[in-house]
């Protein structure tokens, strides 16, 4: 494959987007960590920090480390949008060659960067980290997580690797397509993957998260995953025809047996037990496809609205230009 020149070159740029959400005690150590790694590369780099609505002092922190490092970019969002919306405003801001998108725990191994930009270099347009291991995540998670993903891949045509996270390195060809995926609910391991593009995976092991707590909670899994399933899938939908199909073939056969035996031997008037069971499955069975439906319609009500995925109140960092139209915003900078 012949490689595009701008690879080659020393001049590339390389922007590292690191969503953070109430990560006051980990956002110095990941920076004075993260830095050795990307100087070694020997390519010119930005830190795209996208504040993601924290409560804490978080956006402090950011701040003093931008005024020591002018490679650092910040931008605040104006609430907490989640993770995925917070990627999505970094893939905005960021300008660099090729894009890298970590989490600020620590948790992947900066180490990883330069392997990753030295396979984007052979041609590579997305390089994903396959963590190896996940010994810090509980086995309810591991096993959910692993279940939900088996699901997933048997349901959707896309395809999702179950032990691949949001760290990969994108090509500037990659991002570009990503940010013509316009949809609000924004699954962005699926999108990712729903782009394609030639794919390199890299192994890790992941370590423990050195500061704070996880923000992903049960219910908020349990949400991510209802989105994913809904955005790249319509099956759930479908499924309900045929359910119908089944059912009803079913309520012939027993039809026809009750009418030819009550012809051959008579009214037999006791059922109450097996008529209140048909009756309350049934009820059951249609209020699962109404929710089922309801999911969907919903989605396709956020959708209809097309609000902005996020909004950015300030902005951090030198050079203001930003490759998105947002003029519209009305953004402080300093
Ligand atoms: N994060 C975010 N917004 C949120 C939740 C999380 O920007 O609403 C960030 C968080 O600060 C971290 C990354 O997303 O940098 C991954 O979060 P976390 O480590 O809590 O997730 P886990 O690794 O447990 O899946
Ligand atoms: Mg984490």
């Amino acid at each position: 494959m012949e490689q595009p020149s701008r690879r080659l070159g020393r001049s590339s740029l390389i922007s590292v987007i690191v969503p953070v959400f109430n990560e006051e005690a980990s956002v110095a150590l990941f920076h004075k960590e993260l830095c050795p790694h990307l100087e070694d590369t020997n390519h010119a780099f930005e830190i795209v920090l996208v504040n993601d609505g924290s409560r804490d002092a978080t956006m402090q922190r950011l701040i003093e480390i931008k005024q020591n490092d002018d490679r650092v970019r910040i931008i605040n969002l104006s609430r907490n949008f989640g993770k995925e919306a917070a990627m999505t405003a970094g893939l905005d801001f960021a300008k660099g060659d090729a894009v890298i998108i970590m989490d600020v725990d620590l948790e992947e191994p900066p180490e990883l960067i330069s392997d990753m930009i030295e396979l984007w270099s052979q041609g590579y347009d997305v390089v994903v980290g396959r963590r190896v291991s996940r010994l810090e995540d509980t086995r309810l998670k591991r096993l959910t997580s692993g279940g939900f993903y088996r699901w997933f891949n048997k349901i959707s045509d896309l395809k999702i690797p179950d032990d691949v996270g949001d760290f990969r390195l994108l090509d500037r060809a990659v991002v570009t397509s990503l940010q013509q995926m316009p949809e609000r609910v924004r699954f962005m391991k699926g999108i990712f993957a729903w782009v394609g593009y030639r794919t390199a995976t890299l192994d890790f092991e992941r370590r423990s998260r050195r500061h704070g707590t996880t923000k992903f909670t049960f219910w908020r899994l349990w949400n991510f995953a209802i989105d994913g399933i809904t955005s790249f899938s319509t099956l759930p939908l479908r499924i309900w025809s045929y359910a119908g199909g089944v059912i009803a073939i079913v309520a012939f056969l027993y039809a026809a047996f009750i009418i030819t035996r009550t012809v051959l031997f008579g009214i037999d008037l006791p059922g109450y037990a097996s008529l209140i069971t048909v009756v309350l499955f049934l009820g059951g069975v249609q209020l699962i496809g109404l929710g089922v439906i309801g999911e969907y319609l919903g989605r396709v009500y956020i959708e209809t609205k097309r609000r902005p995925i996020y909004f950015a109140t300030e902005f951090h960092g030198r050079d203001l230009e930003v490759r998105n139209d947002f003029k519209a915003q009305a953004m402080r900078t300093d």
